[in-house]
């Protein structure tokens, strides 16, 4: 097999995927560079502003009912295709914020839906969540429980036949702009896990406020909020899963989530590799250009391990949940490794654009402040060590 002529476009050969993941690939990237560029990406960056016509042209193409089995309106596709589809996404699409926004909805709201809804609860929810109609958030953190997630205070009190919810929540991804979010709370009176329960709460229910979006450094297209729940009035409905079953579905949430909301991030390692490649080529210094150097030749290399690196482990997690049961152990190898590979290789895409790699212009430094947040989010990279170690039975 002959090797063209441009390293810069060989990149692009993804060699861990079989043929119909690349078309697939591919296929997506093609779609994400007709419907998803637009030039005032960098204004919405600057004023934080969420890109809904982005969310809806995601929905068309099916972003937001990738897994889910047709029998229930989705587009069925493996896990292992699905990681596919979003790392061409975030490859080609430069908007972070909206990609994140919508693994946010998948993992934690659609996804939920699908494993622990009722019939009923499918019919009103997952519809309308899947088509882009409506907006899915998800509610564990709050302000004195983040990492020990399970030890939170929200509060659900037995009322005739329902709940009333008090509490407050913090860092919910989507939170500002959601029609339903999936709240865990603690059934008053228990302890441990089996006593956490999970509510869908509706916007505009009474006692359900959510504030302004809160201020951050990168994934700024991405509302992120609190939620204050204050005599939140919930009929036997809103319980998604058993009573009790929280921790259940919490844990299943975490599984898809884990492995496939840094595939995005493989996309994007991709894609500054490539724009460091370009600029290592045109940038002369010396009287040579800088990628002669062998010093940042060497962080081209690493990048380019990086990548391929980080595209095999999130496939193999894919591929080891879809062969289910199990998995846990992957996706979390997976979360720690990517995350942790993806700010690395955008610290150093800052470093080979020098001074010009600080500037907004390049958007490398875009690039930096939305991967940052990858080893905190769903779970730390400390959590995920911790998760690794006792899965190997310490
Ligand atoms: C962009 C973004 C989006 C988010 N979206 C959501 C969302 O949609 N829904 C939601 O519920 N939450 C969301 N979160 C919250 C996220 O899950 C928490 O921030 C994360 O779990 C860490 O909790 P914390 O911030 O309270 O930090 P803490 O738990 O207070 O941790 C602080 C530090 O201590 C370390 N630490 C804590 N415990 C241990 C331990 N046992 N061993 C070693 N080190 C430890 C941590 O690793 C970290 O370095 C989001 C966060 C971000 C940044």
């Amino acid at each position: 097999m002959s090797r063209s002529a441009d390293p810069v476009a060989d990149l692009t050969t993804n060699t861990v995927f079989d043929a119909d993941a690349a078309e697939l690939w591919t296929t997506t990237v093609q779609f994400a560079r007709q419907e998803l560029a637009e030039s005032a990406m960098r204004a919405r960056d600057r004023s934080g502003e969420f890109w809904r016509e982005g969310w809806r042209r995601c929905a068309a193409y099916g972003v937001q009912r990738l897994p889910v089995p047709a029998d229930h309106g989705g587009l069925a596709l493996s896990m292992l295709h699905t990681v596919v589809v979003l790392d061409a996404l975030g490859y080609a699409c430069d908007d972070a914020g909206l990609i994140f926004s919508i693994n946010a909805h998948l993992w934690g709201s659609v996804v939920p839906l699908w494993l622990h809804g009722t019939p009923e609860q499918r019919r009103r929810y997952l519809g309308p969540l899947m088509a882009g109609e409506l907006i899915g958030g998800h509610a564990m953190t709050e302000p004195s429980s983040g990492s020990d997630a399970f030890s939170l205070r929200t509060r659900a009190r037995p009322q005739g036949q329902g709940f009333v919810l008090d509490g407050a929540k913090t860092f919910s991804t989507n939170a500002p702009i959601a029609d339903i979010v999936v709240v865990f709370a603690r059934i008053e009176g228990t302890e441990g896990p089996e006593g956490i329960s999970a509510f869908i709460v509706e916007r505009g229910t009474p006692g359900l406020t959510t504030g302004t979006p809160l201020d951050k450094m990168g994934l700024r297209t991405s509302p992120l909020g609190e939620l204050a729940l204050d005599g939140c009035v919930v009929g036997p409905e809103a319980v998604l899963g058993p009573v009790g079953g929280g921790a259940a579905v919490f844990n299943s949430s975490m599984l898809w989530e884990r492995t496939c909301i840094v595939a995005p991030l493989v996309g994007a390692m991709q894609r500054t590799l490539e724009r460091c490649v370009s600029y290592a080529r045109t940038r002369r210094q010396f009287g040579k250009s800088i990628g002669r150097f062998e010093s940042i030749s060497a962080k081209v290399a690493d990048m380019k391990v990086a990548v391929d690196t980080s595209r095999s482990i999130v496939r193999r997690a894919a591929q080891v949940i879809d062969s289910g049961p199990g998995g846990l152990l992957e996706a979390s190898v997976s979360k720690l490794y990517v995350s942790e590979a993806a700010v690395g290789l955008h610290r150093e895409a800052l470093q080979l654009h020098g001074g010009y790699g600080y500037m907004t212009d390049y958007e490398i430094e875009r690039g930096l402040r939305d991967v940052l947040a990858s080893t905190i989010y769903s779970g730390t990279s400390e959590m995920q060590r911790h998760i690794i170690g006792r899965l190997m039975g310490l």
